[in-house]
Formats: C-alpha cells, structure tokens, sequence
C-alpha cells in the first residue's frame, strides 16, 4: 500500500548518502573530545549559525535543556512564549531536573513575545522574584503554524534581554525552515542571540540528533550537563556523520518542503468539513481545523489509505518532508477529499 505519512518531519528517513557516511565514519571516544565526525560536525554546526562553538546532543528536547541548565540555577527563572515546544512539550525538564522556573508570556498567532512584555516580565533585585536569566524565541514555531521570525522580530526581543545583561535562546528546531523561507543566512537570524539549537532528525532527514551553538563558555557548561544527563555518548561519530550530510545537502531542499505545503493548504482549503487560515502557512507546518462529527472516524479511514496526519482534535496537523514528493501531495488530496465526503454522506 502507499504510504504518505505526514504526521511529522521526524519520521524522514536517512539519505543513502547518509547510510553510506554513517557506515565510513571515523570514530573515537566522543566524551574524552577524540571523535573526529562528532568534531567536525560541531565544527561545521558552529561556523553555519555563526557561534563560537556547538554541542551535538541526543535530541532537540535535550539540547534546549541543556541550554538552559547552562545558563540558569535553582531558583532562577527563563522567559518564553506559552505556546512554544519549551514549556509544552518537554516535561517542564528544566524545572524537574534543574529547579529553573518557566515564567511564560502570550504568544501572538506569528509566535512572537512582545518585547514590551519581555521588559515588564524580567525580574531581579528583589527577594520575593525568581531572578530572569533566560529569555527563549522559538523559530519557525511549530504551535502557531510554522511560522516563521524575522531578524528583526528576534533583534526586538534581544535588544530587551541584553539591555538587563540577559542572554537569549532561540529554539531553532526547524531554523532551517526559517532561513529557507526568508532566502537569508542562518547565521543572520540568530546574529542577535546568545545560544540556539537546532534539529537534525526532522526537515533535515537525519535519523538521530540536534546541535547546541553558543559562546564556548557555555558549551563548555552545556557539556558537563549532557554528561550529568547521562548522554555523553561514545564513538557516536556513527551518528554525528549523517548529520554532516544533513547540513550539506538536505538545507537547500526545504524549500520543496514549503512549495508542497502551500499546495496541500491550497487543496485543503475547499475541502468541506475543513477550515484553514490561508495567513498561517509559510513553512512545512500545516495546521487545520476540522469540524465533522466523530472526526477520529476519518482519521482512521485516512491512515488505511496510507495517508497518515496527526489529529489533536479540532486541529490537525500535516507536515511535508522529504520522503513527501509533490505527487503524494496530490495523491493524498485525492483521499481527503473522497474520505471527508463519504463521511458527511455516510
Ligand atoms: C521537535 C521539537 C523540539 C524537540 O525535538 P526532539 O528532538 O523531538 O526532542 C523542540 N522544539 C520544537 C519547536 C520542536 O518542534
């Protein structure tokens, strides 16, 4: 059976050219810093986002983690959307494993803090505060769409933070995304922050991994947490290779990623039973509301003809990677739209 799985970006699959990488990679001992791949793809990460160092960590949850164990104590506090990955989707770790507050602000639908907010919220010198020491951005930001900050919407957060000495964060899950769709260097658009992670298991099709930029100093204090976490990891330059592979051939190609999702949103947009901004869409997130009864039934009936989504009722959520060709786009069209109308009839 065809399977068009779009439930998310993580399910990509290792390039051939990744499998082969992965399979000749020189290795050594990565906790003693002898790994040769892990080193260059630190090296590489560092020099594409334009930090002085980087951190290859298990995952994007542990690398954000890190990040903030890094930079706050027990007691402190860190700044951050109410809708963004940090404070919904990580099991309050930074709380749980470091006793770091999550103080957070409203989003907007672009999935923007206002900087104004920032600087009401930051708080010190005084007893009764859990003293900020964080502030974290999310880009793109996968709640609210995929959508995407610009260098200056991040320059405006950034301009408040550092104005209290107050090093900032951004959550670069899908960075690539964002740089893809604004045609600007990575580098450009965490020019104005502190530390940033990045994902290479979703868009950019690795099979494990994300990597932690910043300033050495606290790469170096990130390191001593992965270790605590018990994630220093041994001649895993068997994984970090196909994460070199990732960056050098897999960026370019988002923008595939992007053209199929605005064609599936195009598509979805006269489909009955189906509601969708036409604003929201400018990566490879595309976010719906559906408003049938018993809408899991569809879900259901979608996924035993191959067409995978992932429901959170009312949203749905459908993401487009490179294992998605502009063929299945159409493919799956073809069942949604069938799938809806025998349900409204049925
Ligand atoms: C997926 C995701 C993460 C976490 O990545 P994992 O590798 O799944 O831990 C962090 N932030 C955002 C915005 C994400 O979408």
């Amino acid at each position: 059976m065809r399977v068009v799985d779009f439930r998310s970006d993580t399910v990509t699959k290792p390039t051939p050219e990744m499998r082969h990488a992965m399979a000749v990679a020189e290795v050594g001992d990565d906790v003693l810093g002898e790994d040769p791949t892990v080193n260059r793809l630190e090296a590489l990460a560092a020099e594409m986002l334009g930090k002085e160092a980087a951190l290859f960590v298990a995952s994007g949850t542990m690398g954000n983690l890190v990040a903030i164990l890094a930079q706050c104590g027990r007691g402190d506090e860190v700044i951050m959307g109410d809708r963004t990955h940090i404070f919904n989707g990580e099991g309050g770790g930074a709380s749980t494993l470091g006793g770091v507050a999550l103080h957070p602000l409203g989003n907007d639908h672009r999935g923007m803090i206002d900087p104004d907010d920032v600087e009401t919220a930051i708080r010190a010198g005084n007893i009764h505060y859990s003293p900020t020491k964080l502030v974290a951005l999310e880009n793109t930001h996968n709640s609210c769409g995929g959508a995407v900050l610009t260098q200056e919407d991040v320059k405006s957060v950034a301009d408040v933070a550092r104005a209290h000495e107050i090093p900032v964060h951004v959550d670069g899950a899908r960075l690539f995304n964002a740089a893809v769709y604004l045609e600007a260097p990575v580098a450009e658009l965490v020019r104005d922050v502190d530390t940033v992670t990045f994902c290479l298991s979703k868009g950019l099709s690795a099979p494990v991994g994300s990597v932690l930029c910043g300033p050495r100093k606290t790469i170096d204090e990130a390191r001593r947490w992965r270790k605590i976490l018990g994630a220093g990891m041994r001649q895993v330059g068997i994984v970090a290779a196909a994460g070199i592979v990732a960056l050098q051939t897999m960026v370019h190609r988002l923008a595939e990623d992007h053209v199929n999702a605005a064609r599936l949103a195009r598509g979805l947009r006269g489909i009955p039973g189906i509601e969708i901004d036409p604003e929201t869409l400018p990566t490879n997130l595309v976010f719906f509301k559906v408003t049938v009864d018993s809408p899991m039934e569809i879900v259901e009936r979608l996924a035993e003809s191959g067409v995978r989504v992932f429901a959170r009722h009312p949203m749905w959520r459908m993401v487009t990677h490179s294992d998605i060709t502009t063929d299945d786009i159409d493919y799956a069209l073809d069942v949604i739209e069938s799938t809806f109308r025998e349900h409204a009839t049925a």
